[in-house]
């Protein structure tokens, strides 16, 4: 079959570079190396297929008139077309290795290689969770000297290894705060969360059963330390704060918020996503943190994007460790690691509020992180956050000219700058600079958040970059942000040289078409 002209839809004239331009026409639709890549099940025929198996031998069927009536909709295709199919896919996706990531709170910094090195030795790579912890006994060591860098890096008293990512983390503190009341039979109901704050906090609150109610923010976008006091009460049972918070900015009142916390009862978890900016010069558990999560898949550079895999650690104060959750790696005096599980639980830790997940936790992760770390060492770990900052300051500075940055007056940034939409032309928008990035060869910054800053546009881009890579995104932003103050029409419809442009966002929020239809052709042939 001829795959060009029969088999696959072609589509001249989405891939026009201008709607109107002059640009000659393909006959495949492609534009040289980048292919138009079709589903699958579009170029997948039933008649094909990379294997051939023997005919299937007559036999009376077990399955008690439960057989398949109609043939199964699976691709029928060549390996090397299986193979093309994924490696162009693959050619029209952007990422950390492509790239700068600007994505703001995400921190998304290079992976070293080292770490997928150490990841990939047989030891760590070729194990099970159920295999017994005599024969894990490397292994184990390496989640119990990571929890142990974690807890000295936050100067806090224990750390849940446990949790699957930062929102996890959020849950699993929120549960040991939960827990830690309960157990002094304090029925608190009231969880205070900045307006600020990423989506995950209220969710969080909310989802343990806890009533979510904002803590006011002064014009500096930081926590109003006298709003919160006075709302604090007999029944908030924490907050959850941010640090440095998602404006871009330390919190200098930390220590008194969270002795007023503490005085009124309740506790404070820190969202320690932003750990980045801060880890070798600040301990958290100085300014009286109860739990914070760190994202290792931020902070400490292991791979994420696209939905995983996270990892998301939870470190603890003396005050919450005893909730924390099962299962656990303990150190004996002769240097002999056990788990601490729901058998043994009883004697060591009889107060866990229970488990978060079935084993001990990412592994690979914790492989990763441990490698960054070690590689690093606490200095080299100091000078990241510095670098990170200073990156960010650089494109803070050489930026506030053109874009309006609400809070640069208030002084430096930490690890990610600010910028909001205020001078652009009418009926231009942060999603068409966001749009008209793309076309200049990156990611879009994280856009409209956080919530505070009207058309925000929130720029991080970690401690990995070199100096010429972060002039040349600023030369590209400079130019994409005169554009859109400018009232360039052609904003508008960017991105035009992607494989795909602009995509209407409402009609796939509100009618997603997620189920592949099979056209009547494929049936036909399948017949
Ligand atoms: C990333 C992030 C989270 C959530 O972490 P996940 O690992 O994505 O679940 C929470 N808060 C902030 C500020 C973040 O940036």
């Amino acid at each position: 079959m001829n795959m060009l002209s029969e088999g696959r839809p072609t589509k001249q004239e989405d891939n026009l570079i201008m709607p109107d331009s002059t640009e000659p026409k393909t006959f495949t639709g492609n534009r040289a190396l980048m292919v138009d890549e079709p589903l699958i099940f579009e170029i997948g025929s039933p008649d094909r297929s990379g294997v051939d198996l023997p005919e299937a031998p007559e036999v009376e069927s077990r399955l008690g008139g439960l057989d398949r009536k109609t043939p199964i909709a699976v691709p029928g295709i060549s390996e090397a077309e299986m193979v093309r199919h994924y490696t162009r896919l693959s050619r029209q996706n952007y990422a950390i290795d492509v790239g700068l990531f600007p994505l703001g709170s995400c921190t998304m910094k290079h992976n070293p290689r080292l770490n997928e090195k150490m990841a990939r030795l047989k030891g760590f790579a070729d194990i099970h969770p159920l295999q017994p912890v005599e024969s894990v006994q490397g292994a184990l060591g390496v989640i119990n000297e990571l929890a142990v860098w974690l807890i000295k890096l936050t100067g806090m008293h224990g750390v849940a290894m446990t949790p699957k990512a930062g929102a996890h983390g959020e849950l699993c503190g929120i549960l040991c705060i939960r827990a830690a009341l309960e157990a002094r039979g304090d029925a608190r109901e009231v969880i205070l969360v900045p307006e600020s704050a990423h989506g995950t906090n209220p969710a969080t609150a909310a989802f343990a059963g806890y009533k979510v109610e904002d803590i006011p923010a002064n014009s500096d976008g930081r926590v109003d330390l006298e709003a919160l006091k006075k709302r604090l009460g007999p029944d908030v049972a924490g907050v959850m704060i941010t640090n440095p918070n998602t404006c871009g900015l330390f919190e200098p009142d930390m220590k008194a918020i969270s002795d007023a916390v503490h005085a009124a009862g309740g506790f404070v978890y820190c969202d320690g996503a932003n750990f980045n900016a801060i880890v070798g010069k600040v301990r958290p558990g100085d300014l009286g943190v109860d739990a914070m999560h760190i994202n290792l898949h931020k902070t400490f550079s292991t791979p994420h994007g696209g939905g995983g895999p996270g990892s998301g650690p939870v470190v603890l104060s003396e005050a919450l460790s005893p909730y924390g959750p099962l299962p656990f790696t303990a150190r004996d005096a002769d240097g002999h690691f056990r788990l601490i599980e729901e058998e043994t639980a009883d004697e060591d830790h009889p107060d866990s509020f229970g488990r978060m997940s079935a084993f001990h936790g990412q592994m690979g992760m914790f492989t990763r992180a441990l490698t960054y770390i070690l590689s690093h060492g606490a200095d080299g770990l100091k000078q990241v956050a510095e670098d990170a900052v200073l990156n960010a300051n650089y494109i803070l500075r050489s930026l506030e000219d053109i874009l309006d940055a609400p809070f640069a007056k208030s002084g430096p940034c930490m690890h990610e700058a600010l910028f909001s939409d205020k001078g652009f032309a009418n009926g231009l928008t942060t999603l068409d600079l966001a749009k008209g990035m793309i076309d200049e060869g990156y990611h879009p910054m994280t856009m409209y958040f956080p919530l505070v800053v009207h058309g925000a546009m929130l720029v991080e881009p970690t401690e990995t970059e070199s100096k010429a890579a972060i002039d040349q995104f600023i030369g590209a932003f400079r130019s994409v942000a005169g554009r859109a103050k400018a009232g360039d029409e052609l904003l508008k419809t960017a991105p035009h040289f992607a494989p795909r442009h602009r995509l209407d966002e409402t009609q796939a929020a509100r009618k997603p078409v997620l189920v592949w239809t099979e056209p009547e052709d494929f049936a036909e042939a399948a017949e």
